[in-house]
């Protein structure tokens, strides 16, 4: 079938973007911005992937990511705004994050000014406080040298020197107040400063890195989980219309760039010529050409549209991820009165250990203010909980009555701990849609339910995004892995790799 995709400027590269989650519309934009040719394509109906808005029944549900972080001034998505020609992202900042329940009735107010201090005397007690004095230090620093943007893991001589003399300039600036633990942190995980920590911190802590990192403090490395627990602290907003607000944002950004951003096109295969893409096939049967393909997908999702042509990189890759997580979801749509006027709009609830399983859920409500979220006075809710995706799976194809039932009790589960955050919450739902990780299968096509990328349970756990000549991978496979905020980091790194490895004039 001929190809209606338009070649914008003919001495440069075409680019075909695979997927329009954060990752791939963000690396999209930058490079629409840099002149070169883009096209992204989109298998399903709307942007965003995991972190996309749907509707339902007069209500739009964020479908998986519900926390927006990385806005404030100078961080991931002020820097994307600045580069990819974003005057603005429909965006108001919170006041306060979160609240977490802990189990034994501990409640924690995670607020990112001074309030936090007293808030975590509070709930702590002083023995708390070189936790937090080590996670705020050691996040100052790593996130300084993260927005600099050095790739990481380097591929290539010329990455490894960049990153060595980012790392240079950063070590000489910050040499005086430099703790020599830093180093010891690269190697160990978050545990190592929870040794004498009351078991509620180590809850709270645990909780709180299970949604940023996928790990909890027993592997979830130091320094990356330093940083993961910032969040509050730099700030969280709430965006009208829900999440999917940043990919529709993006999406706009690529048009304005003179880039495409086509919907229904699922991409069935990567053509090769030489060793390098030459096109992708559609599901539908139409060819486009490319000279640059960027696959905004894990490494399992990669593979199948190579066909013979694997590069090294993903010839040997098991079946499945060795581990990592799917998602059990319960979307409600609630009669409004429920929810205090004071109160913040995310709640974690730990109900018991081990986490995960229904036994810790992450509640999400939309704002008051945003009418374009649920009919008058109701409000859209999207509760999660982590969940072993195979189990859903290997019920499905051995038991559907039995999956079936897991999926109520799960549901069950989910409204039970959220209740704990909202009394009165399965009363005042007029719609309760659960969803498996088949349901991430389905509609954001992550193969085996898997989501959030890989644990962060190292430095170098994430794939390095350059797989073969001109074939790349951007989204939360690569460093630093999952959230909005990282991917979108990730997204810049590779926009700035791809000029870089393919420059125009
Ligand atoms: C339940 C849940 C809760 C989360 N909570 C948060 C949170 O609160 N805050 C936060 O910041 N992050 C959160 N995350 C993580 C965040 O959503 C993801 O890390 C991030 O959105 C992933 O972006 P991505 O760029 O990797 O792409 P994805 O979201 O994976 O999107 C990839 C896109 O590619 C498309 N696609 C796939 N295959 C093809 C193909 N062959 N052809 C064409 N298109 C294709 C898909 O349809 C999809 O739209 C959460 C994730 C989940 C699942």
């Amino acid at each position: 079938m001929a190809t209606t995709f338009q070649t914008r400027n003919r001495a440069a590269p075409r680019i075909v973007v695979i997927g329009a989650g954060v990752g791939g519309l963000t690396t999209a934009a930058m490079l629409a911005r840099a002149g070169y040719n883009v096209t992204v394509l989109e298998a399903h109906v709307y942007p965003g992937g995991c972190a996309g808005t749907f509707f339902h029944q007069g209500y739009r549900f964020d479908a998986g990511a519900t926390l927006a972080g990385g806005f404030y001034p100078g961080g991931p998505m002020d820097i994307v705004a600045a580069q990819a020609g974003i005057a603005q992202w429909p965006a108001h900042a919170a006041d306060t994050a979160m609240d977490v329940f802990l189990p034994g009735g501990v409640h924690v107010t995670r607020y990112g000014d001074e309030r936090r201090f007293a808030e975590h005397v509070r709930a702590f007690g002083p023995a708390a406080d070189p936790f937090f004095a080590w996670q705020e230090r050691t996040a100052d620093a790593l996130w300084d040298l993260a927005l600099r943007l050095p790739p990481w893991p380097p591929q290539r001589a010329q990455e490894i020197a960049r990153v060595g003399g980012i790392g240079l300039q950063w070590l000489t600036q910050n040499l005086r107040h430099l703790d020599p633990r830093l180093a010891a942190d690269a190697l160990r995980p978050v545990a190592a400063h929870l040794y004498a920590a009351p078991a509620a911190l180590r809850h709270f802590v645990d909780g709180q890195l299970l949604i940023a990192a996928q790990a909890t403090s027993s592997s979830a490395n130091a320094l990356y989980g330093a940083s993961a627990l910032d969040l509050p602290r730099r700030g969280i907003v709430h965006l009208d219309g829900g999440m999917g607000a940043i990919a529709q944002t993006l999406a706009a950004a690529v048009r304005a760039n003179g880039g495409e951003v086509c919907y229904r096109h699922e991409v069935a295969r990567i053509c090769f010529e030489n060793g390098r893409p030459a096109g992708i096939e559609t599901r539908r049967g139409e060819s486009i050409p490319a000279d640059i393909v960027i696959a905004n997908l894990p490494p399992w999702s990669i593979k199948p549209l190579l066909s013979d042509t694997a590069p090294a990189a993903l010839s040997h890759l098991p079946a499945a991820p060795r581990d990592g997580w799917g998602a059990f979801m319960l979307y409600a749509g609630v009669d409004g009165a429920i929810v205090p006027a004071d109160a913040p709009l995310h709640h974690q609830v730990i109900v018991r250990e081990p986490l995960g399983e229904g036994n810790s859920v992450f509640v999400s409500i939309s704002p008051a203010w945003d009418s374009t979220r649920a009919p008058a006075s109701k409000r859209a809710i999207t509760i999660s909980t982590h969940t072993d995706p195979r189990a859903w799976y290997r019920l499905r194809a051995e038991d559907e009555s039995m999956y079936n039932k897991r999926k109520q009790l799960y549901a069950d589960r989910l409204l039970a701990a959220a209740e704990l955050a909202l009394p009165g919450l399965r009363a005042a739902a007029d719609i309760l849609l659960p969803g498996t990780p088949l349901a991430f299968q389905r509609f954001a096509r992550r193969v085996g339910g898997w989501v959030g990328g890989f644990p962060q349970t190292s430095l170098v756990r994430g794939w390095p995004p350059h797989l073969a000549p001109s074939l790349w991978m951007v989204g939360d496979s690569i460093f630093p892995g999952q959230s909005t905020a990282a991917v979108a980091l990730g997204g810049l790194r590779v926009a700035r790799a791809v000029v870089e490895a393919h420059p125009h004039h």
